[in-house]
């Protein structure tokens, strides 16, 4: 495509996938499309507790970046990012390739942070990948069997009591619940899980009443939950407590904190903001360079920041992708404008609750949790979707309600 306006996405998580998708469907013969991850599978990064766990399906829930650059006309590279040189608007990958750019999007995401903890780094899993995600399942796998085997307890702690670590907490139960062959008293018996966090509350982004009753709802599982309680070193015994407390774990999860991608260290001279996110404007450009632009995790807009969520990656993803035909034509696009749809939360099958808004929460009570369970599946099903096609995401949907994961931990 000689003189084609070469847009280059670098990360193909939610914000990069919606970008490339919403780009494409365009089918806008003037624009080179070209999209790099170090991965070769789009995942829906909310859904990561589930792969941890063991109830999501990778050949179910996920998608080859190979069929989605044949549905959506992008060209895919796999790789990560090396270089960025900017005077001459091209990097360099990890397997040497040059790539050029006209406009360089930026959606590279984020990690938990570890905030200088001694011990973290080596001695806890983050679960901010798929393959992280991947590996820490292997783990429990291998733990809970040798436990269940020797007939002791396995000892769980999960530092951060958000949204990532509260639902892995009971998706980790959910697990052993549906696990075929270990009897219905499994959980009771081996498990042993403590959830670790330094605020007053778990759940802290929702409303005080989600965050009692789910802290209820873990301790009926069994789960051990620690409010005010701040970790100050991580051994292989467990998680040392600045009062003093030793919480023994076998199995030490970090689910704390969000800082961006250690990537975006390589976008040198650009403005970046305290977490490492590169600053942008309302159009997500960079506010030093014209050609880049961020979003998702690993953007910061400068008086406006958003919090780190797939709904604000997914909007600013959308956003940008019918943004970019625009600026190619050397016009200003509209700004973005973020529409705060609620959150939800979904505690596995045990209970769940969302908010409309950012007021008036739902779930927990008499819905049990299974409202907000599926508004939290279509949200996700919806993007699904949108990458595989009505016919492949509709059955990948109905396959995950008619017959759930039960995962294997023998
Ligand atoms: C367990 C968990 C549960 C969550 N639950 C929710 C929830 O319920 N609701 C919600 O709104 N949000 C939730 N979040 C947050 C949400 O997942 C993120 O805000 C969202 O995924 C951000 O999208 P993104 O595109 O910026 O980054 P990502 O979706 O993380 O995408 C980043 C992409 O960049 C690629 N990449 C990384 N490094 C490189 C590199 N060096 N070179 C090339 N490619 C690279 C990765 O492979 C990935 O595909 C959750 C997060 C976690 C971890």
């Amino acid at each position: 495509m000689a003189n084609a306006f070469r847009v280059v996405i670098i990360g193909g998580g939610v914000a990069g996938m919606e970008t490339a998708m919403t780009l494409g469907r365009g089918r806008h013969r003037t624009i080179q499309i070209t999209l790099i991850d170090k991965g070769a599978v789009h995942y829906w990064k909310p859904m990561l507790h589930e792969f941890a766990a063991g109830t999501g399906e990778e050949s179910r829930d996920c998608t080859t970046f190979a069929e989605a650059s044949r549905r959506f006309g992008f060209r895919f590279i796999q790789s990560s990012l090396s270089k960025v040189d900017r005077e001459k608007h091209e990097i360099l990958l990890a397997n040497d390739e040059v790539v050029p750019y006209d406009m360089l999007i930026v959606a590279l995401g984020s990690r938990s942070n570890d905030f200088g903890i001694e011990g973290v780094a080596a001695n806890c899993t983050f679960i901010d990948s798929l393959p992280d995600a991947s590996l820490f399942h292997e783990k429990f796998r291998s733990a809970f069997r040798d436990a269940a085997a020797a007939g002791r307890k396995l000892d769980v702690g999960i530092v951060g009591g958000g949204a990532t670590g509260t639902q892995l907490a009971a998706e980790l139960c959910s697990a052993i619940d549906l696990a075929p062959g270990f009897g219905k008293e499994a959980r009771k018996n081996i498990l042993r899980l403590s959830l670790i966090e330094t605020g007053k509350r778990i759940l802290p982004a929702f409303p005080e009443r989600v965050s009692s009753d789910a802290r209820k709802q873990l301790e009926e599982l069994g789960v051990n939950v620690l409010t005010d309680a701040m970790v100050s070193a991580v051994d292989s015994e467990g998680f040392h407590l600045k009062d003093g407390r030793i919480i023994l774990a076998e199995l030490r999860v970090w689910a704390a904190g969000v800082r961006a991608n250690a990537a975006t260290e390589l976008f040198e001279g650009l403005e970046m903001a305290r977490g490492g996110q590169i600053v942008v404007n309302h159009r997500m450009q960079s506010t030093r360079d014209t050609s880049i632009f961020a979003l998702g995790d690993c953007a910061h807009i400068s008086d406006a920041p958003l919090p780190a969520t797939a709904q604000v990656a997914r909007q600013q993803g959308i956003y940008l992708g019918r943004a970019i035909p625009v600026i190619a034509q050397g016009r200003e696009p509209s700004t973005f404008v973020y529409q705060d749809r609620g959150a939800v939360v979904s505690l596995g099958d045990y209970n769940g609750w969302g908010m409309v808004g950012s007021s008036k929460s739902f779930g927990g009570g008499l819905l049990r949790g299974l409202a907000p369970r599926w508004v939290h599946d279509l949200i996700f099903r919806q993007h699904q979707i949108g990458v595989m096609g009505v016919a492949r995401g509709t059955a990948a949907f109905l396959k995950a309600h008619l017959l759930p994961t039960r995962p294997r931990l023998d």
